[in-house]
């Protein structure tokens, strides 16, 4: 590992400040050191956000205000979480072990990298650690990449859990900088690789995530799916986080966002206005599938999370309404 300077800060504005003079933060650093022990990023001086204020989660009104150094353990262990945004619970604890739940914080996984192989590997074509040098996984052994909001550049998939619920919840990533402090619908927090893949979020440099606030609950049945190779401490194949209401045996409210299939956390509003206002059967289930996947591409290796994720979704949809009915 190349040698770095690491400056503790005790306050968000401190940390700011240092950031000004260069360098990156680091919270749980759990994905962080490992790319710095794999060279992949080698920064000369890292900011510690651990001795900062973002350790809490508060009342935000109807809502809640988790802090960006919250732990992934801590969060889904809230009982206000569990109770009233059971999906965010449950997307957490489907991720990673208990060791790394206790160290990752809110904000580091919201920013972690993506798990392509080719990302991590030095020697390899990565237009998202190299620009400009190409992509090896195109071409490669691609069968955890993206089939949705692809580019030419970049096919590599967001690999986290909690976003995928967060981003079916309507959150909001409270951010700070040195221009002062702005708001940020997760649903517009995560960038799609387009002709840049080395930015993986619209966070300006020297920008710093503070907080993530969810709205006030919805009440409705909430499933978080996880379809993976293990069934645990291995990430998504395909992930998907519902929100649903059904009333008089139609769905009066539905919020679908999918993990492990676009280069983003992934919802299409097309998909819930397919469903909302219907009574559920299969055949529904299969034109939202047909809507979801109007645009997907496989590359070869992951071509079977066209179909997996078709059939994860009708298993999900189909749980959720009679639960909902029940
Ligand atoms: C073996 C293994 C298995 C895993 N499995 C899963 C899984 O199944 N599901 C899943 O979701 N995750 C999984 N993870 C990823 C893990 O959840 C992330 O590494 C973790 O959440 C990152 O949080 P951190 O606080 O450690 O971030 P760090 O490593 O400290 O930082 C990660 C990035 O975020 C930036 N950052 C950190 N905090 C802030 C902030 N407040 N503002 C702006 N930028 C910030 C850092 O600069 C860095 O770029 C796994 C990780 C490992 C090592
Ligand atoms: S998919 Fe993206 S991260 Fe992976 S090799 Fe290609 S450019 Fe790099």
């Amino acid at each position: 590992m190349k040698a770095f300077v690491l400056d503790h800060a005790t306050s968000v504005k401190g940390a700011l400040h240092s950031l000004k003079q260069g360098g990156v933060a680091i919270a749980g650093g759990t994905n962080l050191v490992d790319l710095m022990k794999l060279q992949v990023v080698a920064p000369d001086r890292v900011i510690s956000l651990r001795r900062t204020e973002l350790g809490d989660i508060t009342a935000d009104g109807e809502g809640l205000n988790i802090g960006a150094l919250v732990t992934n353990a801590d969060c889904a262990a809230d009982m206000r979480v569990r109770g009233n945004w059971p999906l965010l619970a449950k997307a957490i604890l489907a991720g990673a072990s208990p060791q790394l739940r206790n160290r990752a914080t809110t904000g580091g996984n919201l920013c972690q990298r993506t798990r392509c192989g080719y990302f991590y590997d030095t020697t390899q074509a990565c237009n998202k650690r190299d620009p400009g040098s190409g992509c090896a996984a195109r071409n490669g052994f691609n069968r955890i990449h993206a089939v949705l909001g692809t580019s030419d550049s970049c096919i590599a998939t967001y690999p986290g859990d909690m976003a995928i619920a967060m981003l079916a919840l309507d959150a909001v990533v409270l951010v700070e900088g040195a221009a002062g402090a702005r708001e940020i619908p997760i649903a517009a927090f995560h960038r799609t690789p387009g002709d840049d893949p080395s930015r993986d979020n619209v966070l300006e440099a020297g920008e710093l995530i503070t907080g993530v606030r969810l709205p006030a609950p919805t009440g409705g049945v909430q499933i978080y799916r996880k379809v993976r190779d293990r069934a645990s401490y291995a990430f998504a194949l395909v992930s998907l986080a519902l929100d649903l209401t059904m009333e008089e045996g139609r769905i009066a409210r539905c919020a679908l966002a999918f993990g492990g299939l676009g280069t983003v956390p992934w919802r299409d509003p097309a998909v819930e206005q397919v469903l909302i206002g219907e009574t559920p059967n299969p055949a529904l289930f299969a034109k939202a599938a047909e809507v979801l996947l109007m645009d997907a591409q496989g590359f070869g290796k992951n071509d079977f999370k066209i179909p997996l994720v078709a059939r994860a979704l009708a298993a999900t949809l189909n749980e959720a309404t009679r639960t909902g009915r029940a």
